[in-house]
């Protein structure tokens, strides 16, 4: 059990920074060499034009330019 603490903590500490660095790129657009680039979390314009075909949202991404689309989860891709 004491050899896999260690393991479970820095996991856990791993885990946590994401969660925080993810919380800072949805408000702030931090990190975005990582969520953006690496991830292709694509994030509207602030005050960017959003449309709807009938089944998805659709908005320019302000990083990137490109169109990108919102799930059912509200996430865009
Ligand atoms: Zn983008």
């Amino acid at each position: 059990m004491i050899v896999v603490l260690p393991i479970v903590m820095a996991l856990g500490i791993s885990v946590a920074l994401f969660m925080l660095g993810m919380l800072g790129y949805l408000l702030f657009g931090f990190f975005k060499k990582l969520y953006h680039d690496l991830l292709h979390w694509h994030m509207p314009e602030d005050d960017g034009e959003q449309w709807s075909d009938g089944c998805s949202q659709h908005a320019i991404c302000k990083y990137c330019g490109k169109e990108i689309m919102m799930d059912s989860q509200g996430n865009w891709f």
